[in-house]
């Protein structure tokens, strides 16, 4: 079993900037998807936020770029990842910042939400490494300010994010404007059948790297759900909220405008709280997510694409206001919480047109959500046994990253 990033086969000035970051130990997707991708496999990756997967594709095609030792050719990227939200975008191109410090690459991000004349200047100035969402690429490509002739490496990150947000037709008109020869990485956290054919579509003969399986994320949360109707769910959440223990807090809804009334009501009751959705400008967005991450806002109420890709360590509630429609993204929500190791809590607020939602969910994690408050569960399904983890590594690995974090 490897168990160092120098045995991987990662280059001197990539070891040093890791161990500039403190990585001491390849995650499990590392160590399995850093060899196949040096040695130019493409990949098909299901993984999730929290993983490493950032570094697994990163740390290779920063080795790849360095080796080629090519000048940049102006609006001619070598190496195009592609996000579904800018948070992600952005997170991602600090990543590649971080790892390829000492290698003299240049990069940037193109996001919608901000002016275009920056991004035209730096894609006219060249850059080896492009990471994009989707419509701004498309925008870019369209006005000539870009072309991808030059990709060797394209990396698409969380497909199903993607496919929901409405950004599959983008993505394969970007990847047929791709050149057939090159290196491609799939990721995604789930594969329904049409991410499933995305990634049939985009890959060559890929290595498969699959690892932290839902059930085992779920595990390590204490998970409950307390029925209130619709109207009574403000209060509610206000009630919640005088319990100090529950002190960085995300809140989900299914809209944004639901982001933003419940984000006014706390904030009237006098609980620090910042909303982030995707209509709000970049720079809105950076700022809520900076007041919650330094504790000035002590609750951040989101909608789920806004809240994808965030990386906060140390929340210790998530508090699901709406239950979502779409069971895997309960999981991706409760997933916040219960990073880096720790230990986590979520409470749903599950009022009567939601309880099929309920049920679905518990369908698929396979396991019941404790009832608060006394009132009966009409939910069937809950004979089942959870899975025994099957998944030893996972677990190791968020072992160490507890020791790291204390
Ligand atoms: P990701 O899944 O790529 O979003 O990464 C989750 C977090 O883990 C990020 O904050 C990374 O900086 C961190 N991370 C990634 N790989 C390692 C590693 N090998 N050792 C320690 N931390 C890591």
């Amino acid at each position: 079993m490897t168990n160092s990033f120098a045995s991987l086969g990662l280059a001197e000035p990539i070891l040093r900037a890791l161990a500039a970051e403190k990585y001491e130990t390849p995650t499990p997707i590392q160590a399995q998807a850093i060899p196949a991708l040096l040695a130019g496999k493409d990949l098909l990756g299901i993984a999730q936020t929290g993983t490493g997967k950032t570094a697994a594709f990163a740390l290779p095609i920063l080795q790849h770029l360095a080796a080629q030792r090519a000048h940049p050719v102006p609006k001619s990227p070598r190496a195009l990842i592609l996000a579904p939200t800018r948070e992600l975008a952005i997170q991602i191109a600090e990543a590649f910042r971080a790892y390829g410090r000492f290698l003299g690459l240049r990069q940037t991000v193109v996001v919608g939400g901000v002016g275009y004349p920056q991004q035209i200047e730096a894609l006219r100035r060249g850059v080896d490494i492009l990471v994009a969402t989707p419509g701004r690429l498309m925008d870019h490509m369209e006005s000539g300010h870009v072309r991808l002739e030059r990709v060797t490496h394209l990396v698409l990150d969380e497909a199903d994010r993607m496919l929901d947000m409405g950004f599959v037709r983008d993505v394969r008109r970007i990847v047929a404007a791709l050149p057939k020869r090159r290196q491609s990485m799939f990721f995604s956290a789930t594969m329904p059948p049409e991410v499933t054919r995305l990634a049939h579509e985009m890959l060559f003969q890929p290595v498969r790297v699959e690892v932290t399986p839902q059930v085992v994320t779920v595990d390590k949360i204490q998970q409950n759900v307390h029925f209130v109707n619709a109207a009574d769910k403000r209060t509610h959440l206000i009630k919640l909220l005088g319990d100090p223990a529950l002190s960085r807090v995300i809140v989900f809804t299914r809209t944004k405008h639901a982001a933003n009334r419940v984000a006014e009501t706390l904030e009237r009751a006098k609980v620090p709280a910042e909303a982030i959705h995707g209509n709000k400008s970049q720079n809105a967005r950076q700022r809520a997510l900076e007041r919650f991450r330094s504790g000035r806002a002590r609750v951040l109420v989101a909608t789920d694409i806004a809240a994808r890709g965030i990386d906060v360590d140390g929340i210790t509630h998530v508090v699901n206001y709406e239950l979502p429609n779409v069971p895997e993204t309960y999981v991706h929500r409760i997933g916040r919480t219960a990073r880096a190791g720790a230990d986590g809590v979520a409470i749903s607020l599950c009022d009567g047109s939601e309880r099929a939602y309920l049920r679905d969910i518990e369908r698929l994690t396979r396991r019941p959500i404790a009832v608060v408050g006394g009132q009966p569960t009409l939910l069937a399904e809950r004979a089942k046994p959870a899975q025994p983890n099957r998944h030893g590594p996972a677990k190791h690995w968020h072992r160490r990253f507890a020791r790291r974090a204390a």
